[in-house]
């Protein structure tokens, strides 16, 4: 594939990326949004419908992103539609309690035991942020560990990442972040409980929490190995710390309790985003009303938000969680399952060196022949293999994550004729990353 074929395949979508440009940093409001990884223009997306994104240009895709994850549903579904509507013809938003966001909490904590009480916030990085500091004013200590490779959201503590080797203080991964910040922050390998037990044995009474993703999507799919969860559980309980489960990702996707219901692991506290706000920002952190009590106004622990609850969102929220019973989660384990297994069998027909990992119908393709457990391993794969992957997809109608570092998603809505297309597009795309260079 031509590395010039890129820019010029969506002329209206390159229209607005360059109008965007101008007004925008890097032309996006979130980065991953500008193509960075794999290059090209990235679609500008006017309507989506079912498993489907038209761009700009009037091109159809089969979207395997689903907003990173909250169209569970798929797009448009009519009902959240109107419940959105009935919602939004009573007004915006009032800044008083409502009842939608009662009825919302209620659902959240009817589906997942360890939730016992819940605050809602906007992002998912409000709510790991809040959690933190939560644990912080719970514990009266201050160092969280992390894993590498889990992302928390744009949390400035949790944007550090690793260092090499066990327990290293790491440096802020960014700038904007001062070394006070980071300096609280452990970053340790993921899947790696020896690495945790001298953490803790190293700052006693210190660690406030451990943070980590449920099952981590944000370094690709890489699951837990058996007993790491619990371990960190158990760890934490011996030391005095919390243990909290970042569900942003997994929660109400992964299983009707999300990651929980999958492994029945019990955190202090969770967090969550993403499918419980049916596409609108909603999310929420909760968990032991211990805990929770320790919040403003029942606690002081300050945490507060001029649109948590928002009707409009809530109301989103509410109808596709209501929508999500296990026929749907059926539904989208079975698509998923599909669509896993015509993958490897594009990439297997052509001798491509891959590894297809999942954590219920969460997936994704790793262009390794190694498992991957941990950031480092991730890191080893030929992302190149994916770029050249991910376009041929792109230029037959299938919408990938534009990273190698990306949980893919897939939804309710997901037909056979959405996976015919990408069962079609497969063949071609193994080629391209069969024939790709470094
Ligand atoms: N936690 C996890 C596990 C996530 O995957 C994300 C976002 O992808 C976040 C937190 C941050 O959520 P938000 O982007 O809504 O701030």
């Amino acid at each position: 594939m031509s590395e010039l074929a890129y820019p010029y395949e969506a002329p209206a979508s390159q229209a607005l990326f360059d109008r965007a440009a101008a007004v925008t940093p890097g032309g996006v409001n979130s980065p991953v949004r500008a193509f960075g990884a794999v290059g090209g223009t990235p679609r500008f997306m006017v309507s989506g419908s079912g498993p489907y994104l038209t761009d700009a240009d009037g091109r159809e895709y089969v979207d395997l992103v689903c907003s990173w994850g909250p169209m569970i549903l798929g797009h448009a579904h009519p009902e959240v539609i109107a419940a959105v509507q009935e919602a939004v013809a009573r007004g915006m938003s009032f800044g008083t309690p409502a009842e939608g966001e009662v009825a919302l909490a209620e659902a959240m904590v009817e589906r997942v035991a360890p939730l016992e009480e819940v605050r809602l916030v906007s992002s998912g990085t409000e709510a790991t942020m809040s959690a933190i500091r939560l644990a912080r004013g719970f514990t009266r200590r201050t160092k969280v560990i992390k894993f590498a490779g889990c992302y928390h959201g744009h949390v400035d503590s949790l944007l550090a990442a690793a260092g090499s080797g066990v327990a290293t203080f790491a440096l802020p991964d960014t700038p904007g972040v001062t070394g006070a910040q980071a300096s609280d922050t452990i970053v340790l390998p993921y899947n790696d409980l020896e690495a945790v037990h001298a953490a803790f044995a190293a700052h006693p009474g210190e660690i406030a929490c451990v943070i980590t993703e449920a099952s981590p999507g944000n370094m690709g799919v890489v699951p837990p190995l058996p007993g790491f969860n619990q371990g960190l559980r158990d760890a934490c309980a011996a030391n005095g710390a919390l243990f909290v489960s970042d569900e942003v990702m997994t929660g109400f996707r992964t299983s009707r309790a999300g990651w929980y219901g999958v492994e029945g692991v019990v955190p202090d506290l969770m967090t969550f985003g993403k499918v419980m706000g049916g596409g609108f920002p909603a999310a929420a952190f909760g968990g032991r009303a211990d805990v929770m009590a320790h919040l403003a106004p029942a606690g002081p622990v300050y945490q507060a938000g001029t649109l948590s609850g928002n009707p409009v969102a809530t109301a989103a929220g509410l109808a596709q969680l209501r929508l999500l019973d296990d026929a749907a989660y059926e539904k989208v384990d079975a698509v998923s399952a599909r669509i896993q297994s015509l993958v490897t069998e594009a990439l297997g027909k052509e001798g491509v060196a891959h590894t297809l990992q999942t954590a219920s119908n969460m997936f994704s393709v790793f262009f390794t022949d190694r498992p991957v457990r941990n950031y480092e391993d991730a890191k080893a794969q030929e992302s190149f293999r994916f770029t050249a992957f991910f376009h041929s997809l792109l230029s037959n109608g299938v919408y990938l994550p534009p990273s190698s570092f990306e949980s893919w998603f897939v939804s309710a809505a997901h037909d056979e004729r959405a996976v015919q297309r990408i069962a079609d597009a497969l063949p071609a795309a193994a080629r391209a990353a069969a024939e790709a260079t470094a």
